[in-house]
């Protein structure tokens, strides 16, 4: 008999017991994994043979330089084959069909879609650092919040694997958006705030940004400007609501609890509850307008935006999605001159 029978279909798994983040443990069931061979890309093969990503370089926190198809994690054949082969299959067909693709995909699906590569990420920036020649600058293993969000966020995750509900909520914010195409030059982007859980990934016309371990509170308190945003956008529109989200992220400040229902004989599905303990907290720390501009400078690097543009009126930083009346803005192209900027 083996050391590690196979995990039961509805019995939950926990890697952060004896933090088992390394090749040689199947991310989802724990099972002994052998690198090579017993491994998926964190970008699946798909996405990168449609974007042309294999040689890509992507830097890891620690600046160290990585191709897009060195980035992998552990993954044993059951799982490669039952769990992770059928989500990429129904993503890649939505892909297809473009924004009304990823409009129509159910909120689990995208989830666990967004949630497998920001895992990977994460997982490969975490072993990274405790390689010895590596001296990020801002340690994630040292930041315990982030760790306890990452506990947190494995729970709900662990629907890639087993059969899972979760009961009257949702585990993260997930934002579809869509570009105007013309002055959109980027078929492909992905960027991420590892410590917030925060991630955005662009498929042609199609802007995924997502916090994904908020319970959609983000995307509540955001109801608005997203209602607002469906239609297609400027990428410097784009890049401001990203800025918003990013920021919101941040100021964030509670992490939910997830718990597994006790499953009875006959059960086929796991029911997660959730439960946000911290009633005490407010749920976000305060807004201020210097700390979003900040946010927003980075997100308009491309651009070139100054700090003092954005901050002009600190009262109102720069916006391109709303006018000067607080009405949607339709911005056909971005505007060149200084000064052509509100
Ligand atoms: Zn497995």
């Amino acid at each position: 008999m083996s050391e590690f029978p196979p995990r039961a279909a509805l019995s939950l798994y926990d890697p952060f017991d004896g933090m088992r983040f390394g090749m040689r443990h199947c991310f989802l069931c724990g099972t002994p994994t052998t690198p090579p061979q017993d491994t998926i890309p964190v970008f699946a093969e798909w996405l990168m043979q449609r974007y042309n990503l294999h040689e890509r370089q992507i830097k890891l926190l620690d600046m160290s330089i990585v191709q897009y198809q060195q980035l992998r994690i552990a993954c044993c054949a059951h799982c490669r084959t039952q769990h992770v082969a059928p989500l990429e299959a129904r993503v890649e067909a939505a892909a297809t069909e473009g924004i009304a693709g990823f409009r129509r995909l159910d909120e689990q699906t995208l989830f666990l879609w967004l949630g497998k590569m920001f895992y990977g990420i994460l997982v490969t920036e975490l072993l990274n650092e405790l390689d010895p020649l590596a001296r990020p600058q801002y340690p994630l293993a040292e930041n315990a919040l982030l760790l306890r969000r990452f506990q947190a966020f494995f729970q709900p995750l662990q629907a890639l694997r087993v059969p899972m509900e979760y009961d009257d909520f949702t585990p993260g914010s997930v934002f579809i958006l869509e570009t105007d195409p013309r002055e959109d030059t980027m078929p492909f982007e992905y960027d991420d705030d590892l410590s917030t859980i925060a991630f955005s990934i662009k498929l042609d016309s199609t802007v995924l940004v997502a916090c994904l371990v908020d319970n959609g509170i983000i995307q509540q308190a955001m109801r608005r400007v997203y209602q607002d945003a469906y239609r297609p956008l400027h990428p410097v529109q784009i890049a401001e609501f990203k800025a918003r989200v990013y920021y919101a992220a941040y100021l964030l400040n509670i992490i939910p609890d997830y718990y597994p229902r006790a499953v009875k004989p006959g059960d086929t599905e796991v029911i997660l509850d959730t439960l946000i303990d911290d009633i005490n907290t407010a749920i976000f720390n305060p807004w201020e307008n210097s700390g979003y501009a900040q946010s927003l400078l980075e997100m308009w690097k491309k651009w070139q935006i100054p700090l003092d543009e954005i901050m002009r009126n600190p009262a109102e930083p720069l916006t391109f999605l709303y006018d000067a009346d607080g009405q949607p803005q339709l911005l056909e192209q971005f505007p060149k001159k200084a000064g052509g900027i509100r």
